[in-house]
């Protein structure tokens, strides 16, 4: 027998965010960010309200006026009047300490300012910039995350850096010296929140780069040197499967290493997409992992030359769509119907197999196959479909599977 790697994670600090908590060992966090103008107190409101029930545990909107910081006690407020007790993260550049200063609600009404010590203020002013947004967070009792990257890095630390890396008899790569500036800018901005009265139990640091490479490398050195939180990210990831590619083997490389009690996939959206896709795709980062669970999950197979039809892949997706319907009530009836796996296979070569291997599955009859489906329950053949109505038969049988294996489970847990 083949045993799984045990993840150990990181030891980091616990940080609450609201009503959730970010590191010491707690489920790793999914997060995602607006896109829609904070101002528009309606469109942010739905925004926010869309990806939290996507699955967003944190949700961050950008503060960047007045207008936005009016806003956002607003929208706390219209989230609270729906029961959504989402906690919300404000992204400041530029003008954080003075927003914050200006509008005592939205310092409030926030759960966790976002800061980029690279975008605080310029020369003298910088620190204490930094010091009020910093001091307001303590005064509030809220965390911090000290966000650095790679695009609006410390100029004056990178500079230093490179002159002394000039300096060397074997400089390092330019490269490598920008990764340890972002590390170094991180991880002293962190010092100067904490001498500025900041527990580590409010300070999440996350170092965002554009390349997996560096990512993993930036983020090693983060959780050698320090025990803060951990948010993990690739800034700038891209649209399409590029982004969500890059954004997985990122993270997951990270996260199969015990590092990271945050993440989210900075996406670039299709015009008019839709914003939860950037939630889905870290909830199938940690489910794939078997880090969390959130919903059941479909195996299928891709099919080939021994499919007749497209009819085993137009079952794959009305099964997961069946599925995710269902999840809202069963999340409610049924604890443990999130790890559920469902197969749906095309032909015989691997369909009785992977079918066996999942809780559920049902292998379809490829060419020339007598057209029966046989359906496996946790391992063993329990029916034989055929005929026209074998999608909705199969359905019927997962959602008697779910009462039955689930129902218990939540008896015994109400009892316990
Ligand atoms: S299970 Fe059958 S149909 Fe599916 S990919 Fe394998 S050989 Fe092809």
């Amino acid at each position: 027998m083949v045993a799984l790697p045990h993840i150990k994670r990181h030891a980091s600090c616990a940080v609450r965010v609201g009503n959730v908590v970010v590191g010491g060992g707690a489920p790793v966090v999914v997060q995602s960010m607006t896109n829609t103008d904070t101002a528009d107190v309606q469109a942010t409101y739905r925004q926010v309200k869309a990806l939290f029930q996507a699955g967003s545990e944190i949700v961050r909107v950008t503060v960047n006026n007045d207008e936005a910081a009016k806003a956002v006690p607003h929208i706390r407020d219209m989230l609270l009047r729906d029961g959504l007790h989402v906690p919300l993260a404000g992204c400041f550049h530029y003008n954080g300490h003075t927003l914050l200063t200006d509008y005592p609600a939205l310092a409030e009404a926030l759960d966790k300012y976002r800061i980029n010590p690279g975008n605080v203020g310029f020369g003298a002013k910088r620190d204490k910039q930094f010091e009020i947004m910093i001091e307001t967070a303590a005064k509030y009792n809220k965390a911090v995350r000290i966000g650095v990257n790679w695009g609006s890095l410390d100029q004056d630390l990178s500079t230093r850096l490179m002159d002394e890396n000039a300096s060397l008899p074997q400089p390092q790569p330019s490269d490598a010296v920008m990764r340890e500036a972002l590390v170094q800018s991180a991880l002293l901005s962190a010092e100067k929140a904490e001498s500025a009265g900041l527990g580590r139990d409010k300070i999440i640091l996350s170092a965002k780069v554009s390349r997996v490479q560096d990512l993993v490398a930036v983020y090693r050195e983060l959780a050698k040197r320090s025990n803060y939180a951990l948010h993990l990210g690739l800034t700038e990831a891209g649209m399409g499967a590029k982004g969500i590619v890059a954004t997985a083997i990122g993270e997951g490389i990270l996260l199969q290493e015990g590092i990271g009690d945050t993440i989210r996939a900075s996406l670039t959206p299709e015009p008019g997409g839709d914003r939860t896709l950037e939630v889905k795709v870290c909830q199938h980062i940690l489910q794939v992992m078997g880090i969390r669970s959130f919903a059941p999950q479909v195996t299928a197979c891709p099919g080939c030359g021994r499919t007749t039809s497209t009819y085993f892949q137009e079952l794959a997706g009305t099964i997961q769509a069946y599925l995710d319907a269902r999840m809202p009530v069963w999340a409610q009836q049924y604890p443990g119907v999130e790890r559920m796996n469902v197969a749906v296979m095309g032909c015989i070569v691997n369909g009785p197999g992977e079918s066996k291997h999942a809780d559920i599955g049902i292998s379809l009859p490829g060419t020339g196959e007598n057209p029966v489906a046989p359906v496996f329950i946790d391992g063993k053949k329990a029916h034989t479909l055929r005929g026209e109505r074998i999608a909705e038969e199969f359905q019927d049988i997962v959602d008697a599977y779910v009462r039955e294996r689930f129902g218990k489970d939540a008896e015994k847990s109400a009892c316990a």
